[in-house]
């Protein structure tokens, strides 16, 4: 598959859908317009990857919808050279999103068919995450810590407290919390002790799974 004016021509539009959606951010915007997220997906869904929708990548996962991705990503407030972890790289559009912004981003996945899928896919098309992990984002990635911006990409039951206790002062944390929706949440770390909390609307992911073991 290739990347064509006409798919350009409809992630134009899809970037007029988001704004008229309420997404503000240019930053943002341009990143949607940039990134070909028809081939984050399988070639049968070509045709419909502009449309403003979540689909199945495999492996009983999705890849978000682009208002959800947008509406994070404008959440969590990166700026250049920012250290930021994602939870649940899946196709690892939300990842490229990500790097656009020209954040160095750290990602984790705990689906290893979808961690090898993906890995392959960003060393494909050229895209360079400073760690792709496979493993389990409930324990944030501690080695790496702390971090200016986390985001949580699948529905956590609660907030994970590694992931608050991996954050620097002034850093983000955005993570749609609850079981069968999801309240969009953002935690800014105002001190070693103190984080203010914020809460904007319901969504619905798919779940964010813990290993015991
Ligand atoms: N950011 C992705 C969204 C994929 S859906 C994209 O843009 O495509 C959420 C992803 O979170 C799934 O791939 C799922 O396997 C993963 N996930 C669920 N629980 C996880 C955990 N505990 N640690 C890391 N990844 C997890």
């Amino acid at each position: 598959m290739q990347d064509t004016f006409k798919h350009k021509g409809m992630r134009n539009k899809l970037a007029k859908t988001l704004k008229a959606k309420g997404i503000t951010d240019p930053i943002v915007l341009n990143a949607i317009k940039a990134i070909p997220r028809h081939l984050f997906l399988d070639s049968s869904f070509e045709d419909h990857a502009y449309q403003d929708k979540a689909f199945p990548i495999g492996a009983n996962q999705t890849i978000s919808q682009p208002y959800t991705v947008a509406f994070q990503t404008q959440l969590l407030g990166v700026k250049p050279d920012d250290k930021v972890l994602e939870i649940g790289t899946g196709s690892g559009y939300q990842t490229a999103v990500l790097l656009h912004l020209k954040a160095k981003v750290f990602t984790v996945e705990r689906q290893h068919e979808l961690f090898k899928r993906t890995k392959l896919f960003f060393t494909k098309m050229g895209y360079r995450p400073k760690k792709i992990v496979f493993g389990d984002g409930y324990k944030g990635l501690k080695e790496e810590a702390p971090f200016d911006g986390i985001i949580v990409t699948a529905g956590a039951p609660e907030t994970p407290k590694a992931l608050l206790s991996q954050l620097k002062v002034g850093g983000r944390l955005v993570i749609p919390v609850g079981v069968e929706e999801q309240e969009m949440t953002l935690y800014s770390r105002k001190s070693e002790k103190e984080f203010e909390k914020k809460t904007f609307g319901s969504f619905r992911f798919v779940p964010l799974l813990e290993d015991k073991n």
